[in-house]
């Protein structure tokens, strides 16, 4: 049942400990891996430096930016065992628990203020909760070191994801780049986020010309190895395909049938919400195609008892996300539909 994490330790090695980014910069020596502990309002961030033995991009790989997201926690760990940084080009960021209060609350958002960690950017920007102080630090510190940002993400304890990913395009060429570097990863989709739209990390690092990509993989109350591993071998792609970290497996994938089959672009998605509380008793699965007027889910409403479905509104539609917990609440977030030409 639940699955066993052999690579947990390699987080507790005794790797030298510095202050912050900026000093492990200064004084890291090159093919070595150094534990960073940064402080911001009290809370302690742990980042993890692999500087590697030549010049190259340096690579920001984090997760948990949701708290209850933790198949990208393992991923991070998994990664981490496999680096040997005398074959990096480049340098890695590892940060593991991009949230925290967040992760430790198990909620999506840091219970010192319920806000949703990926909505505080842009024009949403706020020095007026911890998320949105906490947000522009995170945010400064990616642009001050990373020429690439990955934010592994997953659905939370409610919610199952199919693997996609979604690449901010502010700026022309780190949309262009971010686009390449995930050219064969077997996703079902890419969403192209626009400028400004949600207020996500993403979009404001990419603004900087600095590429960036947000890639969905799992969800539920605990990870899953199917869930770690596709977000591991979608980082080992993109480090290989920017030449951080050439993987021969990666290099040759091109002729591996199967592996290269092109995501659908998705450039709209239709979000819906319960409109009752109740029961799950249906639901499709995440990854599959739904047609206009097709049932997508059914709740048990109480206290009528009475079965409703959500249907299809769209002509063609692919289901990114799903509710994947038999307790639906009203207003509750039930599916997110990605829309195909
Ligand atoms: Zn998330």
């Amino acid at each position: 049942m639940h699955q066993s994490l052999s690579a947990a330790s390699i987080f507790a090695k005794p790797y030298p400990v510095y202050a912050s980014l900026e000093q492990a910069f200064r004084q890291q020596p090159s093919a070595s891996v150094s534990r960073i502990q940064e402080i911001h309002e009290e809370q302690t961030i742990v980042l993890f430096l692999i500087k590697g033995i030549q010049e190259g991009p340096t690579v920001w790989v984090q997760a948990a930016l949701h708290g209850d997201e933790h198949d990208g926690i393992i991923a991070c760990a998994k990664l981490m065992n496999d680096i040997v940084p005398e074959h990096l080009s480049g340098n890695l960021i590892l940060c593991p628990v991009t949230n925290p209060t967040a992760m430790l609350a198990g909620t999506n958002g840091s219970p010192l203020d319920g806000i949703n960690l990926n909505r505080v950017f842009g024009q949403n920007a706020t020095d007026a909760s911890y998320s949105g102080r906490y947000g522009r630090w995170l945010a400064n510190n990616i642009i001050a070191y990373a020429d690439f940002l990955i934010d592994l993400h997953g659905g939370g304890r409610w919610l199952d994801v199919c693997p996609f990913a979604m690449v901010a395009s502010d700026h022309e060429a780190a949309f262009e780049r971010s686009m390449a570097a995930l050219n064969k990863i077997p996703l079902i989709a890419t969403y192209v986020c626009q400028s400004g739209t949600k207020g996500m990390l993403i979009n404001e690092v990419c603004q900087q010309g600095i590429p960036a990509v947000l890639l969905e993989s799992g969800g539920g109350n605990y990870w899953t190895s199917t869930a770690v591993d596709t977000h591991l071998q979608a980082v080992q792609m993109i480090l290989d395909q920017l030449g951080v970290y050439p993987s021969e497996q990666y290099s040759q994938a091109e002729e591996t049938p199967g592996m290269n089959r092109k995501p659908a672009q998705i450039s709209d998605i239709v979000e819906m919400r319960f409109e009752t509380s109740g029961l799950l008793t249906f639901s499709r699965q995440v990854g599959e195609n739904a047609r206009l007027g097709e049932e997508l889910m059914r709740v048990l409403s109480y206290p009528g008892l009475e079965e409703q479905s959500i249907i299809c509104p769209i002509e063609h539609g692919v289901i990114l996300s799903i509710h994947a917990a038999s307790t639906v609440h009203q207003n509750g977030y039930a599916v997110m539909l990605g829309k195909l030409a």
